[in-house]
């Protein structure tokens, strides 16, 4: 019989996002994601499918319902809920044959009303038939316009009258000042405050969208080191979480909750420009395509920080796409640099 995909992916032939492994285990990023969260667990050995299972792989797949409250743990999404299905021959929705479950999340699911649907009879009434077939007309069309707005949406040169509104708050003083540590200094002479530092140099740690764990992974890999600007301040920084709260700061605020607070910056403009140069510390999260990284993003971005985003400066369209993730995610305080890379050089120079 031929090989599976995912028995190529198993044994290293075909390239996948890992994001767990054990040796009877592997779980990957599904390439057509359903939801933000959208990861398929499998067992390596080859079992076609549920059907396929033996009373001795109770606990292979014990284990695996075990890996997905775990990578649901690690994605944050434990709490608002998810879901683990598995889909089992032709009526069932199964297009590769080798046991897997998927792990879907991030967003409110629903009802399963279209798996309710399967036990319609073949042999239906003609009305029912009719009725059904104008139903689904409907509902592809409707989830056509949907994706095709999402992904306008999502788009930095998308069409503007359906560009999203993003909610602008502008951050006052007082909403800065809670963050910072009693000792930050105004920032009257900015060039000094933030020169550089072998450690900041050293902690700009870019996550490139290519990034992709090796097949030899180990199990739920904790977050990388963390890229920040915290440690050139003083240890006795207080933080409050604001979940879902995003404003806009002006320089000489970035300044200060850059120097001064324990937080943690993105970059939010393409990986080309974040090569070619950006603020110490930063990690880059293309705005553009942040909805593809959203398990990366959960994975690495701290909960226990101030979260500071720029991009090219102007509307900020790209940090606000990030900042809508994360505030989605219940990330806060996010703070977004209005000035940002252009009028950040341009102070440096
Ligand atoms: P099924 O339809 O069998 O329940 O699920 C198969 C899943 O495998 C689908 O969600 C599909 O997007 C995913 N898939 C198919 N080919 C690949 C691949 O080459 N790589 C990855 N990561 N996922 C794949």
């Amino acid at each position: 019989m031929e090989r599976t995909i995912f028995e190529r992916i198993i044994a290293c032939e075909i390239p996948a996002t890992i994001e767990y492994e054990d040796a009877d285990i592997i779980a990957i990023r599904d390439i057509a994601p359903a939801a933000p969260v959208h990861v398929l667990i499998i067992p390596k050995r080859v079992i076609t499918s549920v059907d396929a299972l033996a009373e001795s792989d109770t606990d292979l797949v014990g284990r695996v319902f075990l890996v997905a409250r775990d990578l649901a743990r690690k994605y944050g999404i434990a709490e608002n809920g998810y879901r683990v299905v598995t889909n089992c021959n032709a009526d069932g929705g199964q297009t590769v044959f080798h046991l897997h479950f998927h792990l879907l999340g991030g967003e409110p699911l629903g009802r399963m009303n279209s798996a309710s649907m399967s036990h319609v009879p073949a042999v239906a009434s003609t009305a029912l038939v009719r009725s059904t077939t104008l139903r689904d007309i409907v509902i592809v069309l409707a989830v056509t316009i949907g994706l095709a707005i999402g992904f306008n949406a999502m788009n930095p040169k998308a069409i503007a009258w359906i560009k999203p509104e993003f909610e602008r708050q502008t951050a006052t003083q007082t909403d800065i000042d809670k963050y910072l540590a009693p000792s930050t200094p105004a920032p009257s002479q900015p060039k000094e405050v933030i020169q550089q530092t072998p450690a900041q140099e050293q902690s700009a740690t870019p996550l490139t969208t290519n990034a992709k764990p090796t097949a030899g992974a180990s199990a739920l890999p904790s977050p990388q080191p963390l890229a920040d600007a915290s440690t050139k301040v003083a240890p006795e920084q207080t933080f409050t979480s604001e979940p879902g709260v995003v404003r806009e700061i002006t320089y000489d605020m970035f300044v200060r909750l850059y120097q001064g607070s324990k937080n943690y910056l993105i970059d939010a403009r393409g990986a080309d420009k974040f090569a070619q140069g950006h603020i110490n510390g930063a990690v880059n999260y293309y705005g553009g395509e942040v909805q593809s990284r959203i398990p990366d993003l959960l994975a690495n971005v701290p909960r226990d920080r101030v979260i500071l985003i720029y991009c090219d400066g102007g509307e900020c369209e790209l940090s606000h796409h990030v900042a809508d993730v994360l505030k989605q995610f219940g990330y806060g305080p996010v703070f977004i640099y209005t000035g940002g890379w252009a009028e950040w050089t341009s102070k440096r120079k």
